[in-house]
């Protein structure tokens, strides 16, 4: 396995998704397999080649039990994932590992076995997208690996074809995140009520609506990426 492209490892808050809130070491991989105009971490295509036993001392001095694998698209490294873990889970059986991906790659069944979450992202309304279906699938083929998706929605336009896209691939509402596409606050204070109205008057009872707490606390850049190697 060639060294890993790591992007940046730093400590901080889940702003997204199922565990908002809680502290976390991100891992941002460098590099992805696709151009999203809007991407908000653009940066992350540059990195520097990192050992897995580099990585993991980080990890350990950082002491959190709750690991994000981000990018860039983190399933093009999956090897290095694999092998990050399998050398932490030899120091602690209490770490906890999410994956945050753009849904497009297949991954190998030995890594989700060790995986807790993989929260995917697909990227819709991103023109020459191309979903995998393999994800919507992995909860019956891994039943102890959770899956859930992310969808970053800017209008209603966006919200319409959210809701078809769900229902064309048969995704359960409630492990699905409607999050608007936002990098202030500004703009959230702008988006995240369209969105709740959008729930609100289409009666969705089961999905959520997330903020990005990353930017809504205001965090400078140096702060959101306070601790980064
Ligand atoms: S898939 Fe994610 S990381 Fe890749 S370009 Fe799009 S937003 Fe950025």
């Amino acid at each position: 396995m060639q060294n890993p492209i790591v992007n940046q490892i730093f400590f901080s808050v889940q702003g997204e998704g199922k565990n908002s809130g809680s502290p976390s070491i991100f891992v941002r991989f460098s590099g992805c397999n696709f151009i999203c105009p809007w991407c908000d971490t653009k940066y992350a295509q540059k990195g520097k080649e990192m050992t897995v036993d580099d990585i993991c001392k980080i990890i350990q001095n950082l002491q959190c039990k709750n690991i994000v694998f981000t990018g860039g698209e983190p399933f093009l490294q999956q090897d290095a994932i694999l092998e990050i873990i399998k050398k932490l889970n030899r120091v602690s059986e209490l770490y906890y590992y999410e994956v945050e991906t753009n849904g497009t790659l297949d991954v190998k069944e030995k890594l989700c076995e060790l995986l807790d979450l993989i929260t995917v992202s697909p990227k819709i309304t991103v023109e020459n997208y191309v979903y995998n279906n393999f994800y919507s699938e992995l909860s019956k083929n891994c039943p102890e690996l959770e899956v859930v998706f992310k969808f970053v929605v800017d209008n209603y336009g966006e919200m319409e074809q959210t809701l078809n896209f769900i229902n064309k691939e048969k995704i359960n509402e409630n492990i699905i995140y409607l999050m608007p596409k936002a990098t202030s606050i500004t703009e959230q204070f702008t988006r995240l009520p369209k969105i709740t109205k959008f729930v609100i008057r289409n009666h969705l009872s089961n999905l959520r609506v997330t903020s990005r707490l990353q930017y809504l606390s205001d965090l400078d850049q140096t702060e959101r990426e306070d601790g980064k190697c």
